[in-house]
């Protein structure tokens, strides 16, 4: 069989940042493959995934890295030598998604402090795409959808609610931040 090879007409780096256990991983292999892995240490070790989607009629390559457990470096960003590691993390990168879970108050307590050192490495122009996951968690809550909406708002990114279990708004969430980006580079 012949495969056909698309040319890739752009490739977009987003970065996927928040504290450790929020489904940042999930949130990419939903995204990438279209899975979600109840064992989630099965995803450790890779850099970035990529997914190949079209976009106003181009074929945008979108490598979305994960920090594979290294949050807490990423994080400490005033302690050398895990600067360097944070550099490399953002470098280049036209996109984020800055992921709370939804039952954890503390995860999106952290939200402001993620945004500056993202801002602080990536720049002020990235696309940032605010992200509460596990809606399929209702019941246990920590973060209102409005307190939520209204911090984004003050920081000018977008927002949205994903479940990466259930697939809810993940690739409408990916897609924003791409389609964004595409705006501003084209
Ligand atoms: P990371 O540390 O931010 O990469 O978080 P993981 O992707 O490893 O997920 C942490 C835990 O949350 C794992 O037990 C996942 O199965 C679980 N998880 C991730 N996304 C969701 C979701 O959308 N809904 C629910 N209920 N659990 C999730
Ligand atoms: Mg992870």
């Amino acid at each position: 069989l012949q495969k056909q090879v698309k040319k890739i007409d752009y490739v977009f780096k987003i970065v996927l940042i928040g504290d450790s256990a929020v489904g940042k991983s999930q949130l990419l292999a939903r995204f990438s493959r279209d899975e979600f892995n109840v064992d989630s240490k099965a995803t450790i070790g890779v850099e970035f995934q990529t997914k190949t989607l079209d976009i106003d009629h181009k074929t945008v390559k979108a490598q979305v890295w994960d920090t594979a457990g290294q949050e807490r470096y990423l994080f400490s960003f005033t302690h050398f030598p895990y600067r360097a590691v944070t550099s490399a993390y953002y470098r280049g990168a036209l996109g984020a998604l800055l992921v709370y879970d939804i039952t954890k108050r503390e995860s999106f307590d952290h939200m402001a402090r993620w945004l500056s050192e993202l801002r602080e490495h990536a720049g002020d122009s990235i696309v940032v795409m605010l992200i509460g996951n596990k809606s399929d968690l209702g019941s246990l809550r920590a973060v209102s959808t409005e307190d939520a909406k209204e911090f984004a708002q003050s920081q000018n990114v977008f927002f949205m609610e994903t479940s990466a279990l259930e697939a809810t708004n993940v690739e409408p969430a990916f897609v924003s931040v791409l389609t964004e980006i595409y705006r501003i580079v084209s």
